[in-house]
């Protein structure tokens, strides 16, 4: 074997790529393809009457989420972003109010809360699962405390019993942002159906996709009328519902059409099958990984099962004497492309570093209605920073249709570079 590295022009250890992840084939194309024979590629309308629930594809498959997930209301929309809005919108959020969130998710999470003119603050993470940490949040609980919004990050369950316990004791709502973690579980029971809202994302990275699209699902009658209100232009429609409480009833167009919701419906069959080759390609990488002294495997706690959306990993510098950039490097040379980081802690973003959202005058941080004084320095959440700085990576190998050859080509990656670590000191 050429143990050079390829980094310095030996012979990669992959040279062809892995197989691109495609969930969409013959059964997608046919159910699209009615879709386009009847005509009706929508049948939203914004305003009160049966067509306000959209149409035929778009009801279909509601039910369908509701049975799988064993809720009482699944509510499509365009994107998991626009589900998050509609879910911080229904809990009534508004100014003055502070959500408790992550820093370590996509950016929609907390933006989700700006949009109602509330105020996120951030809490750290559990430094083995990566998700938001009970006790953490329970210190960040003030007065002004609405909601904790938790994200199920990378396929694995937040630890929802404390949550919800702590969320029980101070009267706060929960919302599940179960974007990374479908058919996930958490002693038995689906993730987003423990919180009282939860959002989906079938985003074309997501495990099941339709290109753009998101549903929403809870068991409270009201929340799901109220996100149906703001998917679906509120405003217009409340006073022919007869609907009485009018916060946060400002509606936008979040509606999905019936195209994308005729492929969510053969989507969602298609979860399970795709989940489970996930989780056993992640097993078998683990069993592997486990061997090499200083990385770190994903963990997985008992009672949880992990749908591997991401096969996440801890390097230590300090153990095996060089840092995750070069490591990484050279198994990006290698033909093994993984990621450092994640994303930066969102706090860091300009947006909460200059605390400018809405308009010029610092809204909705200096809002009269807001008296708290959210802190937003660096060093506020240092479990975050230190994945992100030094020791989180991943790869989105754990997936059909690659094989445990193919990920052996990973582990054979990993040693070899490791093997040659001297010449890695100092790039
Ligand atoms: C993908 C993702 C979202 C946003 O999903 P969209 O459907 O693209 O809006 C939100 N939260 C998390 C954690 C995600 O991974």
């Amino acid at each position: 074997m050429n143990s050079k590295l390829a980094l310095f022009g030996g012979k990669p250890i992959r040279e062809k790529p892995f197989p691109p992840y495609i969930t969409i084939g013959e059964e997608e194309k046919r159910a699209v393809m009615k879709v386009l024979d009847s005509g009706i590629l929508s049948r939203f309308v914004g305003s009160y009457g049966d067509d306000f629930y959209g149409g035929d594809m778009v009801r279909k498959t509601e039910r369908e989420w509701e049975e799988f997930f064993g809720v009482k209301y699944a509510v499509t929309v365009n994107s998991a972003s626009s589900g998050l809005y509609s879910a911080v919108g229904a809990l009534g959020i508004g100014p003055g109010d502070e959500v408790i969130v992550t820093p370590f998710t996509m950016t929609a999470t907390a933006s989700a809360i700006l949009v109602y003119n509330a105020v996120p603050v951030f809490v750290d993470i559990d430094e083995d699962i990566f998700c938001i940490s009970p006790e953490k949040v329970e210190e960040a609980i003030t007065s002004r405390t609405k909601a904790i919004m938790v994200v199920h990050l990378y396929g694995h369950p937040a630890r929802m019993d404390e949550i919800m316990r702590i969320a029980s004791k101070h009267n706060l709502k929960v919302i599940e942002d179960c974007a990374q973690a479908p058919a996930a579980t958490y002693k038995g029971s689906y993730v987003g159906t423990l919180g009282d809202i939860a959002v989906f994302s079938l985003n074309c990275y997501k495990t099941i996709q339709t290109g753009e699209g998101g549903v929403i699902v809870t068991n409270n009658e009201e929340l799901a009328v109220r996100s149906q209100l703001i998917r679906n232009h509120a405003e217009y429609v409340v006073g022919d519902m007869g609907v009485k409480n009018l916060d946060n009833m400002l509606g936008w167009n979040y509606r999905m059409t019936e195209i994308q919701a005729a492929i969510a419906s053969e989507q969602l069959k298609k979860l399970n099958a795709l989940t489970e080759p996930r989780i056993e390609l992640a097993n078998y990488l683990t069993e592997r990984i486990f061997k090499i002294d200083g990385i770190t495997p994903p963990v997985v706690l008992p009672e949880c099962k992990h749908v591997y959306y991401v096969y996440s990993m801890k390097f230590d510098e300090e153990k095996i004497g060089i840092s995750r950039t070069s490591f990484v490097k050279a198994l990006n040379a290698e033909g093994i492309l993984h990621w450092e980081g994640y994303c930066k802690p969102l706090y860091m973003l300009p947006m909460y570093q200059n605390r400018m959202v809405f308009g010029g005058k610092g809204c909705p941080f200096n809002c009269h209605y807001y008296d708290g004084n959210v802190s937003y320095e660096k060093g506020l959440c240092p479990v975050t920073e230190k994945m992100y700085e030094k020791e989180l990576f991943f790869n989105d190998f754990c997936r059909p249709p690659l094989t445990k050859k193919d990920l052996d080509d990973v582990v054979n990656a990993f040693y070899k570079v490791l093997e040659n670590k001297d010449e890695l000191r100092n790039i």
